[in-house]
């Protein structure tokens, strides 16, 4: 094994033994020196995957319709925070910021971005200097203001837990090293984890969203207290299942997600269902989930498609229908029913453009 954090994870686990997925995870994306996205900008055709906001400038504007919709129905405070967490090349938001400047003239927001990787950092300020935005590397430092937040695949690249099935319970599922030490392999904790309560049949995965939990929880908790929404679009599930979902990407092709720690994109299907409660735990109102070209579709992808292409010249018009082909075909990529949109708002938000409310 050649990755330099192949060395240090080694190291640790010959200190300590296994480590669970969730410190696999944080080591391969976040560790400070080598982490996958602390040495590199991983979007787009020569990274290792492309996003909704890359594909088309249409994706950050309609999410700027729905921020515009969404503020009037707040009834329109002038003190918004708005927040975007992992904000990637800042497309997403430079091209919000921009159908936002239309849609609603008057609204001046602070731009607050929670990201952790410096070389993303500085591709963002580049962008969205003109909104002079302030950098965050958590949650826990954005203001207590009415807010309105955006994360769009983030939360699956959030490190989880997860536990197999056996006759004596569920067992962590760990990451240690091969007899000759020379790669990591997949195995199980000593002892059973006898919190968890849920039954399956044997040998079956659960995964457990742990940061992802944390991070919901938290922010419904300030949505409620100070109003606002959050909405996250990513690709996962809506029913609560089993099974494991972990991926890594390298250069747009799968690859083992041990073979090659801190060289690969990591990420799981996010579990819409549990963040969902998660969110209704702590007082918050649900919309949706619902598939993501639904959703588009409902804030107007097609209206804004052919406005686009009424000035487009033939070769720029082929690309508006292709990009709205891989926004919202279920059969390429599955962005347009593998990914999924959900929001979470205080209750006085009742309902939300776009998005069907949840029934409760
Ligand atoms: N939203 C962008 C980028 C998605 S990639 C897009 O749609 O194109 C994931 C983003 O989340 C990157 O910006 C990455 O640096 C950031 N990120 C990953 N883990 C993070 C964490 N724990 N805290 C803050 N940002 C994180």
């Amino acid at each position: 094994m050649t990755s330099p954090l192949f060395a240090a994870i080694r190291d640790e686990i010959l200190a300590s033994g296994p480590i669970g997925l969730d410190r696999y995870m944080t080591l391969c994306l976040g560790h400070p020196v080598y982490g996958y996205y602390r040495t590199r900008d991983p979007l787009g055709a020569s990274g290792d995957f492309i996003t909704a906001p890359e594909i088309s400038q249409m994706f950050g504007e309609l999410i700027g319709i729905w921020i515009a919709a969404t503020w009037g129905a707040m009834g329109a405070p002038p003190d918004l925070a708005l927040v975007e967490l992992g904000p990637g090349r800042g497309t997403l938001m430079q091209d919000a910021l921009r159908a936002l400047s239309r849609a609603a003239p008057t609204l001046r927001p602070a731009l607050h971005l929670v990201e952790t990787s410096p070389v993303l950092r500085e591709v963002q300020a580049t962008r969205l200097a003109a909104a002079a935005p302030t950098w965050h590397d958590s949650i826990d430092t954005l203001p207590r203001a009415p807010t309105l937040v955006i994360a769009n695949e983030f939360f699956d690249a959030l490190p989880v837990r997860q536990f197999q099935r056996t006759a004596r319970g569920w067992f962590e599922r760990l990451v240690g090293l091969a007899p000759d030490g020379t790669a990591l392999v997949f195995g199980l904790a000593a002892e059973p984890d006898t919190r968890i309560t849920a039954t399956g049949p044997d040998g079956v995965l659960m995964t457990l969203p742990s940061a992802a939990l944390e991070i919901v929880r938290s922010l419904a908790r300030r949505l409620v207290a100070d109003r606002g929404a959050a909405l996250i679009i990513d690709y996962g599930h809506v029913r609560p299942g089993f099974g494991d979902s972990l991926q890594a990407m390298r250069g747009h092709g799968f690859v083992p997600p041990l073979a090659t720690p801190g060289e690969a994109d990591l990420t799981t299907h996010v579990d819409f269902s549990a963040l969902g409660r998660a969110a209704r735990v702590e007082g918050a109102t649900l919309h949706g989930p619902a598939d993501q070209r639904d959703v588009l579709a409902a804030l107007g992808l097609r209206e804004r498609a052919e406005r686009l292409g009424r000035d487009a010249s033939p070769a720029q018009r082929d690309a508006i229908t292709a990009a709205v082909a891989r926004l919202t075909d279920p059969s390429r990529r599955g962005m347009g029913s593998l990914f999924k949109a959900m929001a979470f708002s205080d209750p006085s938000l009742t309902a939300l453009p776009g998005l069907p409310t949840a029934p409760s």
